[in-house]
């Protein structure tokens, strides 16, 4: 059969729901459906004027189930409000090779995009006063279009943020897809805190935070539009005794030296303020664009010994189910279709057996190598001392 000149495609937003954005930024989750076969690619929202935001590739297999017959495939970024105001956009994207778009209804309240953009304004002159110079820790000269501090380090200005980071980190990380994002709200002991909070809070490593607040300084390494600080976690530029909480959830894994970032937060902290640290203890290989170290409890504890614990367990979202249904996922995702189906028909008495009866199956066999690292038990080295 002749390929259609204009093929069926169906674009669908799941987030923002109806797609009305309500906050001053929106994570975009959604899929497309599109008769034939083919692989997709290069999937992105594009506006009238060519402006391009990016959008990661899902896998959806609620959607396959759906869409019966039709090739298909989730996606997922983020958009600024301000930017989504200058529609009307469609979903762009390669399909077996051939472009291919959609139109898609993406809605903003200007008001509200205006009101974010004033407030990101009066927090940024008051985090000002708090800066340090991450190199020689002087304070930043106010003021100034370009930051620099008073030992004439100089640092970048190319986003609506204070950036930091010093050349060769801003090198390698412009190079990083922000789109492949990080974006979740704070749960309820977070939020507690937070509320008896009496000063400044640090949350080092926010990602993407869809709620914008005035009380906490939004710290990443990659430039988000709710980011107010770009740096890195190793040497955080802030004065000492600075923050009333600091917070650090799933980034120290992500550290070269976590001992090094755990000192800094510390050090930021005022005595008797407290830390909110989260790291992953069993969770798979997500890089982002590294990922060093996974703890267990007793390690994070070590990690903080200049805070007194008052509480450590595990929260919500990292009950075991997290680990299981992350594991299964990636599994399954990366297996050849044949052997993806046998796996799935497994029940879980089939594979809480001893693991050598099953290392000949498809489902192990078949797994491609990027995923025995991502999902691995155990990493080995050999090294070989230099001189
Ligand atoms: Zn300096």
């Amino acid at each position: 059969m002749k390929q259609a000149a204009s093929p069926f495609v169906m674009v669908h937003l799941d987030t923002p729901a109806g797609g009305l954005i309500t906050g001053p930024v929106s994570v975009v989750h959604g899929w497309l459906a599109v008769e034939g076969t083919g692989a997709f690619d290069r999937v992105r929202l594009v506006n009238e004027s060519g402006v391009t935001i990016p959008l990661a590739l899902v896998n959806r297999p609620d959607v396959r189930a759906a869409q019966s017959g039709r090739a298909t495939v989730g996606f997922s970024g983020w958009i600024d409000a301000r930017r989504a105001l200058d529609g009307p956009w469609t979903v762009r994207f390669e399909f077996g090779g051939r472009p291919h778009e959609a139109s898609v209804e993406l809605l903003a309240d200007a008001a509200e995009a205006d009101a974010f953009g004033a407030a990101k304004a009066r927090k940024l002159a008051r985090i000002e006063p708090l800066l340090r110079c991450p190199t020689c820790r002087a304070p930043l000269e106010r003021g100034l279009p370009e930051p620099r501090c008073a030992n004439g380090h100089t640092f970048g200005t190319a986003y609506e943020a204070f950036d930091l980071r010093d050349a060769e980190l801003r090198s390698q990380l412009d190079r990083l897809p922000v789109h492949d994002v990080s974006a979740h709200g704070y749960d309820a002991s977070l939020r507690d805190l937070i509320a008896r909070s009496t000063g400044p809070i640090l949350d080092a490593g926010a990602g993407l935070r869809p709620d914008y607040r005035d009380d906490v300084v939004n710290l990443e390494i990659l430039p988000y539009p709710t980011t107010d600080v770009i740096s890195s976690a190793e040497s955080l530029p802030f004065a000492d005794a600075t923050f009333d909480v600091v917070i650090s959830v799933a980034v120290l894994e992500h550290v070269r030296d976590p001992f090094a970032a755990a000192r800094e937060l510390e050090r930021v902290l005022r005595p008797g303020g407290h830390v909110f640290a989260a790291v992953p203890f069993l969770q798979p290989y997500h890089g982002y664009p590294h990922h060093y170290y996974n703890m267990t409890a007793g390690g994070l504890k070590n990690l903080f010994a200049g805070c007194e614990v008052e509480h450590l367990g595990v929260p919500a979202s990292g009950r075991p189910i997290f680990l299981l249904s992350w594991m299964l996922q990636a599994w399954r995702s990366q297996l050849p279709p044949a052997a993806a189906h046998d796996f799935e028909q497994m029940r879980v008495a089939d594979l809480a057996v001893d693991p050598m009866m099953l290392v000949d199956r498809p489902f192990v066999r078949e797994l491609p190598e990027a995923a025995n690292e991502e999902l691995a038990a155990l990493n080995v080295l050999i090294g070989r001392k230099r001189g």
